[in-house]
């Protein structure tokens, strides 16, 4: 049955996003520079956007919170602060200032060790909480007729809307269904949701409780980061066991292509690049990208030598092992490999042991480097990202910028945003990088052969790195559909 929209809902249209990260203050993975570049961009079509976000210690740090209100929560015996924070180039920000969740070392999810903090369900339903009592009416001067939540983070927003029956919409995108943010069913008495929600109709999964599901379950609107995706988590291989749910869910699911912002990802104006380049001295630019990333990593000196690189978090999904695996047979046809990466232990150590058979043609930097991750982009002539799924994948697209051709395998939104090199591709100049389906070293190892052979034709080579540099993946087409969507729920008033 429909439900009643507040009457607020006049242009221009009041949107909150809701998330756990935002670039540069907060980044483990593409999440944060989406979350970055998309309410940005849906304000410069006219809408009315704010974010809502935990106070982690970097984010106060950006930006003064005025205090908007105190809010009695079922998370914190004291009252929880909601500031309004202005972050340089974003929309205002209320912001969750609850040091006791959220002032802690580490990344935004684990302590300094690695593991998970052990009330992340609490640390992460306050966020949602919050987004749902903005949506009743928290903050008078500014109420939203849409809340908009990213990943399982921000899964328990439309649980809290559609527990408050709140007149405002929801729309959930998952940037990863792998991240499930699942917990003990011990944990659903500490959320404050009704006792009906524990339900499979409702936030309970496999015995426990999910964030994620509660999302996917609860959202009038659903969406992922590429159309691929979206039609592949529909289906037992790439669903994660959501997929009948996300079956059930299909006609309000959307598959939309992250963007890049140009802004961020440009090397004609990237501080990190020895030089500055744009399409037409690409070839220069990305010559003393090479030499400098060879000095720095001890590779060989070698302006010749293909040069592969790989920047990523090292986990089963990026399928680093392939890579791993295929490390020899790169070597043996005169690439050179420079890796960035970490997480998974064992592939840090296999990396570091193919560095060390390897010197001065194999390097493994282990770590988060984003200046680095910048040369990388310049200096490689290919990027590979061999993932078993990909949501969507900003890697590819920063590669893409730099002129680093993408090799990458065939699924979700790499299948959408890399066009291979066929013959038929090539011969209408369309081809962007070079794909494969086999999840196998051996499939990767005859991409980068095709590559290879690519390489020694520089005229072609030269033209596909054109067309990468070129190609169109702005955030305003995205921002268009998701107003579109919006639109839907809350339409323009007659
Ligand atoms: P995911 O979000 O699954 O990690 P994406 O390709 O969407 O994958 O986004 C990854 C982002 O994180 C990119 O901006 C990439 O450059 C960056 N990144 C990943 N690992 C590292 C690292 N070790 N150092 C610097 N940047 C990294």
């Amino acid at each position: 049955m429909p439900r009643a929209r507040h009457s607020r809902c006049n242009t221009p249209l009041r949107v909150l996003h809701v998330a756990a990260e935002i670039y540069p203050w907060v980044k483990t993975g593409g999440l944060g520079d989406v979350v970055a570049a998309l309410p940005a961009a849906l304000a410069a079509h006219g809408a009315d956007v704010r974010l809502c976000l935990p106070g982690f210690p970097a984010l106060l740090d950006a930006a003064p919170a005025r205090e908007v209100v105190r809010l009695a929560t079922p998370f914190a015996i004291e009252r929880v602060r909601i500031g309004l924070a202005q972050l340089p180039g974003q929309p205002p920000a209320y912001i969750v200032d609850q040091p006791s969740l959220y002032d802690r070392p580490g990344n935004p999810y684990t302590g300094p060790t690695g593991a998970d903090w052990p009330d992340n369900h609490r640390r992460f339903a306050l966020l949602s909480w919050v987004a749902a009592a903005l949506a009743a009416g928290a903050d008078p001067s500014w109420r939203p007729a849409i809340v908009h939540g990213h990943d399982w983070h921000a899964g328990l927003a439309p649980a809290y809307l559609r527990a408050s029956g709140s007149a405002a919409a929801s729309v959930f995108t998952v940037h990863n269904l792998a991240y499930q943010g699942f917990f003990p069913a011990s944990v659903f008495g500490e959320l404050g949701l009704p006792p009906e929600f524990f339900a499979m109709h409702g936030v309970e999964y496999f015995g426990g409780v999910s964030l994620l599901k509660a999302g996917l379950f609860y959202a009038d609107r659903l969406t992922t980061v590429s159309p691929t995706y979206a039609a592949e988590i529909q289906t037992p291989a790439f669903g994660a066991n959501l997929d009948g749910l996300l079956r059930a869910r299909r006609a309000i699911l959307r598959g939309i292509l992250n963007g890049v912002d140009p802004k961020v990802w440009n090397p004609s104006s990237d501080p990190a690049l020895p030089l500055a380049y744009g399409v037409d001295d690409a070839e220069t630019g990305k010559a003393a990208a090479k030499a400098e990333l060879q000095r720095r990593l001890g590779l060989a000196r070698n302006e010749a030598a293909p040069l592969f690189g790989a920047i990523t978090r090292l986990t089963p999904q990026k399928g680093m092992d392939l890579l791993l695996s295929a490390v020899p047979g790169l070597v043996e046809r005169g690439a050179q490999l420079a890796l960035l990466g970490s997480g998974d232990g064992g592939l840090e150590a296999g990396f570091a042991a193919a560095a060390s058979a390897y010197p001065g043609r194999v390097a493994g930097i282990f770590g988060y480097d984003e200046n680095l991750s910048r040369l990388i982009f310049a200096g490689a002539d290919v990027v590979v990202v061999p993932s078993r799924f990909e949501p969507c994948g900003l890697t590819q697209l920063y590669a893409l910028r730099y002129g680093a051709l993408p090799l990458v395998r065939r699924t979700g939104g790499l299948a959408d945003t890399v066009a291979d090199a066929t013959p038929d591709a090539l011969g209408e100049g369309s081809a962007t990088g070079f794909a494969f389906d086999e999840e196998s070293a051996a499939g990767l190892l005859a991409a980068a052969g095709r590559a290879l052979v690519l390489y020694g034709k520089q005229a072609d080579w030269r033209r596909m790195i054109r067309r990468a540099m070129t190609r169109d993946f702005s955030w305003d087409a995205a921002a268009r559909q998701y107003l579109a969507l919006y639109r839907e729920l809350v339409p323009v008033p007659a």
